[in-house]
């Protein structure tokens, strides 16, 4: 028999209803009722949605009012001690003071650190333990939820984000290592479960996506015996441990497998090898068949023979990975042009596509359906649109003479010293300047048609002066056109580029109340016309100075986008490493001469487990590398990275060969650069002098000892002064005071 579960179901909203509470609530619009209301509604709607279309195994906890993990830390009472939580149940107030810090006369603090959850563009907050934290049952929320479904009639399965993936994602402070914590944390887990169970619910689901990392030997040795542990306060519920994102190690799938728990769920979309364990399999398996994190349809066909030769008993089927990485409904898309949306499956469809897989199976029915899978299947092989034989075949050929530069850096440097002519410690930002409301909102006319494309372009070329103007009198070196035309990094080159499309619906949650709508990359991508030239050439012809071109690399823009699962994601990057290249080379032509290639996603595109870095690196550096090295050697080459540690990637940083980087170091007051130091990364580097993301205005001598300090770790020759990141969130005023005061450091300390 096969039952369809989900095993976590998004929670923003069909039409992002929480965010939109969310945010009135923080301002004081509505108050903490309605604020639940909304939630009980979003949820009640979800478990209905799952009911109606076929769902056995419905989720409960999945929701959340910002981060799962935050949620994680208030039921099990780990709340840092600056938050001062009186250990009562933990109020909201609590919970949003960690989630985005508080600044309230009782309570002045910043938020938990935020960081990507595994390779996905969700963030989740970083629980901090301490070497003698104690845990305790602190919320009622997953009993809460439970009995809320109950009462509608939806008997769930509640999910719990486990023991291991919780300690080893959580920082002990002062290091110490937090998987130190497990017996301590074990009783409290026990507790939850034996409740739960209490309570009625029939299956327990306990996520443990950490487990497809590579874990040293130390925790290995721990799983099955946690696990065994979970398992004796469960009554008469069972035990589903979700693992996903990729395989499973030989070593640690048998101490699952050897544990007591009643099932184990694993990714087959990532996970290759994970296919070798269905066969014969002495557990209960969720088969993660259908992809939790893209938004194509499922060849139905595949997965149905793959279940006949290989499963056999019962079996649940549902997607590799929590739905919360897809969009809710297709039935709600309205941009999507028709010829592609029939290739197209977001949340509720993934269901539908599952219940065709459960009833063709076991009942011989759902026959039309499948019928009409495999046509659409088949019409997205054979599509036009999707194949274009001249991008194909130029990736086939990338060698050196596409991916190197004509001469070495120390080569480049000199010709690129004498031409520039810059003082020491040269002066720049990383691209934006602030997106102010007169900028939105002649954008959104100009969109909705309110606004005709002349006016609108006046309006853009006078925001483009005025920042120039701004930029000259404040005396910054190497100057920005400041990216009013663009709305989003890469939605601006997606939109010019062939083989993307867009949706109005494809939201998928970023963090909090924040959502992104990535691009879909559908077929063979090129650049059918220059994209960025029309702006750089415009602001080079305003200024004597040096006017910077700015565009988004192909790692960047593959990492953001629902990228095509017909092709290895390598040569999809490699076609749209082409199109940057095509414009690298326009914007040279055009008589611009120093070009900014920005990548900050390339450190999140690395791979899970570390034997696969190698490979992802050496293509995604050859990308950038056809990308930029088709300059001469008197155009110099920017790139831009922000919020990464670098440490473990430096090697591939240099060997991007960029002229300069710019790089986030404030935050962490130029420590970074000791992995340049230490590295000895060769080429120029931009450390940033001020932390973008606050609207703090550092003084001028914070700046300079700023500068100093890198100096001590660089070779002040080549360093240079700028931000942390771009500037479109920040006001004018603010903007205007901090580069002034950056401007002032590095001009005394040119004196030295
Ligand atoms: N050039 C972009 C900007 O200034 C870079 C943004 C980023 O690094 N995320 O906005
Ligand atoms: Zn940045």
């Amino acid at each position: 028999m096969i039952q369809v579960a989900t095993i976590g179901y998004p929670r923003i909203g069909p039409k992002r209803e929480l965010k939109i509470a969310l945010e009135k609530f923080w301002k004081g619009e509505i108050a903490e009722p309605e604020l639940q209301n909304t939630a009980k509604d979003l949820r009640k709607k979800n478990w209905q949605t799952q009911k109606d279309n076929g769902v056995d195994l419905i989720s409960s906890n999945d929701f959340s009012f910002y981060d799962h993990v935050l949620d994680t830390i208030c039921l099990l009472g780990a709340i840092p001690e600056r938050y001062k939580w009186d250990g009562k149940a933990v109020s909201l107030k609590t919970y949003f003071a960690m989630a985005r810090g508080s600044q309230t006369s009782e309570l002045d603090v910043p938020a938990l650190e935020m960081t990507k959850w595994f390779d996905t563009n969700y963030h989740y907050l970083v629980p901090e333990l301490t070497k003698d934290q104690n845990f305790k049952l602190s919320t009622n929320k997953p009993f809460a939820e439970f009995e809320e479904a109950k009462k509608s009639n939806f008997n769930t399965k509640p999910i719990i984000l486990g023991p291991l993936s919780f300690l080893l994602l959580a920082k002990g402070i002062d290091g110490f290592k937090t998987i130190n914590l497990l017996s301590k944390i074990l009783p409290v887990y026990k507790e939850i479960i034996k409740k739960l169970s209490d309570l009625g619910a029939e299956w327990i689901q306990i996520d443990e996506p950490i487990l497809v990392k590579d874990l040293d030997s130390h925790v290995v040795s721990q799983i099955k015996n946690t696990f065994n542990e979970l398992k004796k306060a469960s009554g008469s519920a069972k035990i589903l441990v979700a693992t996903y994102f990729e395989d499973l190690n030989e070593e640690i799938k048998d101490e699952i497998f050897a544990s007591d728990i009643d099932a184990v769920h694993l990714d087959l979309v990532r996970g290759t090898k994970n296919k070798n364990y269905v066969k014969n399999s002495k557990k209960k398996l969720s088969l993660g068949l259908i992809d939790g994190r893209n938004i194509w349809k499922t060849n139905l066909q595949e997965k149905i023979d793959f279940i006949k030769s290989n499963a056999s008993g019962d079996i649940i089927i549902t997607s590799s990975c929590p739905l919360l990485h897809s969009p809710y409904d297709l039935d709600l898309e309205q941009k999507v042009p028709a010829e592609i949306k029939k290739w197209l499956s977001f949340s509720k469809q993934k269901l539908q596509e599952l219940n065709v897989i459960k009833n063709f199976i076991d009942q011989g029915t759902h026959q039309e359906e499948l019928k009409k899978n495999v046509m659409d299947v088949q019409d997205r092989k054979t599509s036009k649109l999707i194949h274009d034989d001249a991008v194909k075949n130029r990736i086939k050929i990338i060698n050196k003479s596409i991916t190197e530069r004509k001469s070495t850096y120390t080569t480049r440097a000199k010709v690129q010293k004498d031409i520039f002519d810059l003082p020491k410690y040269p002066t720049t930002t990383i691209g934006s300047f602030p997106q102010t409301s007169d900028v939105r909102q002649a954008r959104a006319k100009f969109k909705r048609g309110e606004l005709d494309e002349k006016s609108y372009d006046k309006f853009l070329e006078e925001k483009t002066i005025d920042a120039i103007r701004k930029q000259e009198k404040i005396g910054i070196d190497v100057i920005v056109h400041g990216e009013f035309e663009r709305n989003d990094m890469v939605e601006y080159f997606g939109e010019q580029l062939k083989g993307f499309t867009f949706t109005s619906s494809g939201f998928v949650q970023s963090y909090g109340s924040r959502c992104v709508k990535p691009p879909i990359i559908y077929g063979n991508v090129f650049r059918p016309n220059s994209m960025t030239v029309r702006w750089s050439k415009f602001a080079q012809d305003q200024t004597k100075q040096i006017v910077k071109g700015m565009l988004t690399g192909p790692i960047t823009i593959l990492q953001w986008s629902f990228v095509r699962d017909d092709q290895p994601r390598k040569n999809t990057a490699q076609e749209i490493a082409f199109a940057i290249r095509d414009e690298v080379q326009d914007l040279e032509k055009n008589g611009i001469r120093m070009i900014q290639i920005d990548e900050p996603a390339l450190r999140e595109g690395l791979p899970l487990k570390i034997k696969d870095w190698k490979e992802y690196l050496s293509w995604s550096v050859d990308c950038f590398k056809i990308s930029s090295a088709v300059v001469k050697d008197e155009t110099q080459i920017h790139t831009h990275m922000c919020y990464a540690e670098f440490e473990d990637i430096i090697g591939s940083i240099a060997a991007l060969d960029a002229d300069v980087i710019s790089i986030e170091t404030s935050r962490s007051r130029m420590e970074l650069l000791t992995t340049f130091e230490k590295f000895k990364y060769p080429n120029e580097v931009g450390p940033g002098v001020y932390d973008i993301h606050s609207p703090r205005v550092p003084s001028k001598d914070e700046i300079k000892q700023l500068i100093q300090k890198a100096s001590k770790l660089i070779d002040p020759t080549r360093i240079w002064v700028n931000p942390d990141c771009g500037l479109k969130t920040r006001g004018w005023p603010e903007t205007i005071d901090a580069l002034t005061k950056m401007v002032a450091a590095a001009k005394e300390l040119r004196l030295n």
